[in-house]
């Protein structure tokens, strides 16, 4: 048993037990099993918390995005064979959203400062078959700039948001620009809440946030066997409906989440004035809480003591990981899949670590973290 585990999960939970047991009851008293009251409420809440008009509680995450293209291609937005522009650097269920909708998705290196989409090199991404952009808010940082919204306008694009690890991070607010929150940004957004994200389910769960009513009403319908009345369908769909059992533990753990992601922020400061070595780089700090909710913390060391760094980190009692260690295009699944050289993917893909920085990780854990770090041998 580690001292410092990367992710207690059950220990993510605990401070919400009995009113998560008590809600957990109350769904199974209602006899409402499928849709309803919880997951209306639980849409309504999403839709205060982002300002999107629509909030659309589906299966997961992966259906979020899934659902958003099948829509745009049920409304004729998209078709097969069009190209969809993805970060390089991302989780694989971003790009299989993209590849199960008969899409091809095209992988554009990232900004090493930010590690999400490098948006100076969308223009040469782009070809006449482009017809989206997805940005990924990839360890809760937000992946939004005025390039990325010029490249999208100037060309026609729709941009979808990957927003699975930035529910509640919003953009800076400057002397042109109000602040907004992510989810919506962009066209649509898909938000998933599985166990480990920064309001996790204790199972799986999603949503479809948008302000575009016919892309809330069509994504409605696939989600539910394509219908859009009892015994009516329009769309050959699927079943990607979001549980009301889930849906009433989020709707315990929603309220909840701008502490969580202070208390986030706060122990990614205690490292980052703690961890003090050349050869451990830190993730650019943000000048305000809210534009990163550091759902992960990830540093670079050099990619030849990688192992050595997080061998000896477990030997302390701190537990690491990798998000994530093969990028998608490196996979098998995309090994027939063209792409332009990506070398700042390829590169970090082989230095990244994650450090412990969700519930059960104190700040007074961070920068105990830091110091072992500090004087680390490896
Ligand atoms: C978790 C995650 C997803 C997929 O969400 P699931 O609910 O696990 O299907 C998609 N994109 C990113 C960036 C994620 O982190």
């Amino acid at each position: 048993m580690m001292k410092y585990p990367f992710l207690d999960l059950a220990k993510v939970n605990e401070p919400y037990m009995d009113e998560l047991v008590a809600a957990a009851g109350r769904v199974v008293r209602s006899g409402r099993y499928i849709g309803g009251e919880e997951v209306e409420s639980l849409e309504a809440d999403l839709s205060a918390l982002t300002g999107a008009t629509y909030a659309i509680g589906v299966s997961n995450g992966l259906d979020a995005l899934r659902l958003i293209l099948r829509a745009y291609k049920e409304m004729g937005v998209i078709k097969d064979g069009d190209e969809v522009i993805y970060p390089a650097n991302t989780y694989i269920a971003s790009v299989l959203a993209i590849s199960d909708c008969g899409l091809i998705p095209v992988p554009v290196d990232i900004d090493p400062e930010t590690m999400n989409l490098d948006t100076a090199l969308l223009e040469g991404a782009i070809t006449d078959r482009t017809r989206a952009i997805m940005t990924v808010h990839l360890y809760g940082r937000v992946c939004w700039d005025a390039s990325l919204v010029d490249t999208a306008r100037r060309h026609g694009l729709k941009i979808i948001e990957d927003c699975a690890q930035a529910l509640g991070a919003r953009t800076l607010a400057d002397g042109l620009h109000a602040s907004h929150c992510a989810g919506a940004l962009g066209d649509a957004a898909g938000i998933s809440f599985y166990p480990t994200k920064n309001v996790g389910a204790l199972g799986d769960g999603g949503a479809v946030l948008t302000h575009d009513a016919d892309l809330a009403r069509t994504v409605r319908a696939l989600a539910n066997y394509g219908s859009d009345r009892r015994y009516h369908n329009i769309y050959c769909g699927f079943n990607c409906r979001l549980d009301p059992i889930q849906a009433a533990m989020l709707r315990v753990k929603l309220p909840h989440l701008a502490d969580e992601n202070a208390d986030r922020f706060a122990r990614a400061l205690a490292y980052g004035r703690t961890i003090r070595r050349p050869d451990v780089i830190l993730p650019m700090m943000s000048r305000e809480v809210t534009d990163h909710v550091w759902h992960q913390y990830v540093v670079r060391v050099p990619a030849s003591r990688r192992d050595s760094f997080m061998k000896r980190l477990a030997g302390e009692g701190v537990g690491t990981d990798i998000h994530y260690a093969v990028p998608p295009h490196l996979q098998p699944c995309y090994a027939s899949l063209p792409h332009r050289p990506l070398p700042v993917t390829e590169l970090l893909a082989d230095e990244i670590v994650s450090l412990p920085i969700g519930t059960g990780t104190t700040v007074a854990d961070a920068a105990e973290i830091g110091h072992i770090i500090n004087r680390l041998d490896f």
